[in-house]
């Protein structure tokens, strides 16, 4: 990550041009998601990707729309990407998605989702802009909305699909 995002943002433009590309890469990232568990014949989590996906759709609409009074400026340093929970500055690749497994998906989600949040409250702890503070807090408490239902889902299902450490049938006739 740059230390861009570590500036404060001092006008409302900037800070929907900025929110318009985390929501954007979250929806994408998730219905990337939510394939590679349709491939793993997950369809509970892959259907919860699929609404995460809807809910970052809906906010990068909100949000879109408040922009449609402003130029939005560009802010080329700073690009809101997925990093893997492991390795959290690095960007995910996308092919490891289709190797995940449920738990390092769901657990991939929750990190992001974190990330955002952290983002967001930064923003409305940072900013000058009380209008701007205003919208980031908003989306800091839907974002935290967010991190407790994945939370929920990594302790609670993620445990469920996990494959047992030591499989002592043969793999061709496990199903
Ligand atoms: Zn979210």
């Amino acid at each position: 990550m740059s230390t861009h995002q570590h500036q404060p943002i001092t006008s409302v433009p900037e800070f929907l041009a900025h929110a318009l590309e985390l929501e954007v890469e979250s929806g994408e990232r998730y219905r990337l998601l939510a394939d590679s568990m349709e491939i793993h014949n997950n369809t509970e989590v892959a259907d919860l990707f699929t609404k995460m996906a809807h809910y970052s759709d809906l906010h990068a609409q909100e949000v879109a729309q408040r922009a449609a009074a402003f130029n939005l400026p560009t802010i080329a340093p700073w690009s809101f990407k997925w990093s893997c929970p492991d390795t959290p500055e690095a960007p995910c690749m996308e092919e490891a998605n289709y190797l995940m497994t449920t738990t390092q998906a769901l657990r991939l989600a929750l990190h992001n989702e974190v990330r955002g949040r952290d983002f967001y409250a930064r923003v409305s702890a940072t900013t000058p802009d009380p209008e701007v503070s205003r919208l980031a807090r908003e989306m800091a408490d839907e974002e935290q909305e967010h991190v407790v239902l994945l939370e929920i889902w990594v302790a609670q299902v993620a445990p469920q699909y996990e494959e047992p450490m030591e499989d002592l049938d043969p793999p061709n006739i496990t199903e």
